[in-house]
């Protein structure tokens, strides 16, 4: 199994190879098909695994496929939360290289530094936000995020969410998402407080376990 026969487009597959990815992880095989025929996705995964490639890559594809469709002003189409600082910078770095070659554009925002570059990324458009809870809520409520727009929805790393207290904080965020989006949840673990997380994020969906 390949990337190509997974259906990925050119401009990432081109992205793929420099990055020396020759064969999708098993997380990636099992969940790109999944993704691209738009299901929402539980996965119960551990970092290590390839999951960041496994989630961005069909968001990628699926926002670079509608861009070249419609026109119109720049709004974010895609969220994704993740509990520090360190997974945000990596994820949104990951965006960056396997998304370098289709003009989709991802920042990442999180706490613990002064938000006015943050504030001005925002400003300049993006397609894809990066964001540790906290930091999203604050600007949410000081006017610079809306959700409104959110198309694809990730929830990554929740246990670790959990243990960290942010709660209370993911349910606000899922609270003002969109009811027609696309969901992803990723977690390691899967006791039943975040059983009862994911539900209120997913639809229907499909789980995958590696
Ligand atoms: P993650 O589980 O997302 O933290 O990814 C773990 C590591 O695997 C990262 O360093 C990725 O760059 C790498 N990786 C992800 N997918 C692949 C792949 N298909 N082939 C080779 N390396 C990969």
């Amino acid at each position: 199994m390949t990337f190509k026969d997974l259906g990925i487009v050119e401009p990432i597959l081109k992205a793929l190879t420099a990055e020396g990815y020759t064969h999708p992880t098993p997380i990636q095989e099992q969940s790109i098909p999944i993704l691209l025929r738009k299901k929402d996705l539980l996965g119960c995964a551990q970092t290590g695994t390839g999951k960041t490639a496994a989630f961005a890559i069909p968001i990628l594809q699926q926002l670079f496929l509608d861009k070249q469709e419609r026109k119109g002003p720049q709004r974010i189409k895609s969220l994704v939360v993740t509990p520090t600082r360190e997974l945000a910078i990596q994820i949104g770095e990951s965006f960056s290289a396997y998304g370098r070659f289709t003009g989709i554009k991802n920042t990442v925002i999180f706490g613990g530094v002064k938000q006015g570059s943050q504030t001005k990324a925002l400003r300049n458009g993006v397609d894809i936000l990066v964001a540790t809870p906290g930091r999203l809520l604050d600007l949410m409520n000081q006017g610079f995020i809306s959700l409104r727009d959110i198309e694809y929805a990730v929830l990554d790393e929740a246990d670790q969410m959990l243990d960290m207290g942010f709660i209370h904080d993911v349910k606000k965020i899922i609270a003002k998402l969109p009811p027609q989006r696309q969901s992803l949840f990723f977690s390691a673990t899967m006791p039943p407080a975040i059983l009862e997380l994911s539900r209120k994020l997913l639809g229907d969906f499909e789980k995958v376990s590696v």
